[in-house]
């Protein structure tokens, strides 16, 4: 008998459906039940689709019942972020301006979920088109750490990274542009997967950054992550840059271990600004490996600093150009002010309809892409990206995955950095340079800090290396048996 099989990773989850021990009906009730006792105080959801999800746990209980072998996904109560298109629930980017678009079609990520019986129970609260690191930018409130409630999750994916850290979804999907998969992941304590640059259809993502937007996932484990993964990966003939390969089982291999890995320590992890309790956890995480037959030695990612201002030029000149199409004519928001012509009616619009943060990313970009400055910053930055791409190149001739801390930080108070821009742009250091190479990266948590709260360690691999990453965090994962527990879900069961 399963007693809260909200606490269970799906790979367990499997089993027990599939045995009968639990039903998908009952196990979908028990997260839409747990969105209706803490979703109030954490606010991860905008839409929960209760209705949807018991018609598809209904539909896969009666194939379950009627003996057919189903994928791994089927029945696992799923939260997606809100830059994801479900065809027929709101899609609102977190902004204002999509307040009330319904988009007419699956994102591919979203349709091979359901195809594969996964069970949706809403869609996530997330910064404005996902610019950000907190979920301060969203247009419809913050959403709170389950750690501490007057805590940041971390962003942009916040809300998937809270849902999943509550037991209110047992998988999460979010994006990863610069970081806001795995950033919020190690502040809520939960695994955090950015996979090679297109291994998952982009298709139905509305776009903030294209050439460094990435799907990415949230799950307890990374067996887990390796499931989703093995469900989402592959060619799309929707998405021109997603990657020829072939459908792949990726928990193959995944108990291989570490010894004889070779582990590259990235020496800039080091670096001023690194809270000590980041520092502490991230040693004894090397330890750790070494203990398990790693060999761990120095490397340095030399350009860590400059992909760093890298990013925040080639981000908001591709925002720039991909929100163009919010001019209140084709769809989203339209101005009820009264106008006299087609410029005065965009100009409204978007000053409606956008927040700050969005409004000064278009500035940014428009201003690097204008003609007099496209060589000194645009062009410039373009330099830069291939320098961090060299830069992994020579470190994975020497080493299997690389290893740094997620984020300087563990997860801040609420409004602690709404003021300082740069500061809040710093919570991405270390996950910005993995998007510009497009290599695969997964956070997955490696202790605690003195106030209780959960730190991310982060293993990159190279292009098409997700076996590899996904073997050294799995290895260190079963070693070290964190205990997912915000103290939210204290005396909490399903
Ligand atoms: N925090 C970064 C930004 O604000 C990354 C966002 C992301 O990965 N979507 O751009």
């Amino acid at each position: 008998m399963v007693t809260d099989p909200l606490s269970l990773p799906a790979s367990d989850l499997a089993a027990a459906l599939r045995a009968r021990e639990v039903s998908v009906l009952h196990l979908a009730e028990a997260a839409l039940q747990r969105v209706t006792d803490v979703d109030e105080r954490v606010h991860a959801f905008l839409s929960v689709t209760g209705g949807m999800a018991r018609e598809q746990a209904e539909d896969v209980d009666r194939r379950l019942g009627l003996g057919q072998s189903l994928p791994p996904a089927a029945g696992i109560p799923i939260a997606v972020k809100d830059v994801l298109a479900v065809r027929g629930v709101t899609a609102t980017c977190g902004s204002k301006i999509l307040e009330s678009y319904v988009p007419p079609y699956d994102s591919t990520a979203w349709s091979r979920l359901r195809a594969a019986g996964a069970v949706l129970v809403g869609k996530t609260n997330c910064d404005e088109f996902a610019m950000g690191s907190s979920g301060e930018n969203s247009a419809y409130g913050v959403t709170r750490n389950p750690w501490d409630l007057d805590r940041v999750p971390g962003g942009s994916s916040s809300g998937s990274a809270a849902a999943v850290a509550a037991g209110m979804a047992t998988w999460g999907l979010g994006t990863d542009t610069g970081g806001s998969v795995r950033q919020p992941a190690a502040l809520c304590g939960v695994v955090g997967l950015k996979p090679t640059y297109g291994l998952i259809s982009r298709y139905g993502l509305i776009a903030f950054a294209s050439s460094l937007d990435h799907v990415g996932t949230f799950t307890r484990t990374t067996r887990d992550a390796a499931l989703l993964l093995s469900t989402l990966a592959g060619v799309d003939p929707k998405d021109a840059t997603s990657v020829d390969q072939p459908p792949a089982d990726y928990t193959q291999g995944l108990d291989a271990g570490v010894a004889g890995m070779r582990i590259g320590v990235v020496k800039e992890s080091f670096a001023e600004g690194v809270e000590p309790g980041v520092t502490d956890a991230f040693r004894s995480s090397i330890e750790r490996l070494m203990r398990l037959g790693a060999t761990c030695e120095e490397v340095s990612l030399p350009n860590t600093d400059y992909a760093f201002s890298a990013y925040y030029l080639l981000a908001p000149a591709e925002c720039s150009s991909n929100l163009a199409r919010y001019d209140g004519v084709r769809y989203g928001h339209r101005t009820h002010e009264p106008v006299d012509d087609v410029v005065e009616l965009m100009m409204k619009t978007r000053g409606e309809g956008f927040g700050d943060e969005v409004k000064r990313r278009i500035i940014l970009g428009t201003y690097s892409l204008s003609a007099g400055y496209y060589d000194a910053y645009y062009g410039q930055a373009q330099k830069v990206r291939t320098l961090v791409i060299r830069d992994y190149q020579r470190a994975f001739e020497r080493f299997d995955v690389v290893l740094s801390p997620t984020s300087p930080t563990t997860a801040f108070r609420i409004g602690e950095r709404t003021d300082d821009p740069i500061k809040m742009y710093l919570s991405d250091i270390f996950t910005i340079p993995a998007d510009l190479a497009g290599v695969p990266s997964i956070s997955i948590p490696c202790g605690l800090d003195d106030d209780g709260l959960p730190v991310g360690l982060q293993f990159t691999g190279p292009l098409l290396g997700e076996r590899q990453i996904l073997q050294a965090a799995h290895a260190f994962e079963q070693d070290l048996g964190f205990q997912l527990a915000p103290p939210l879900l204290a005396g909490l069961a399903s």
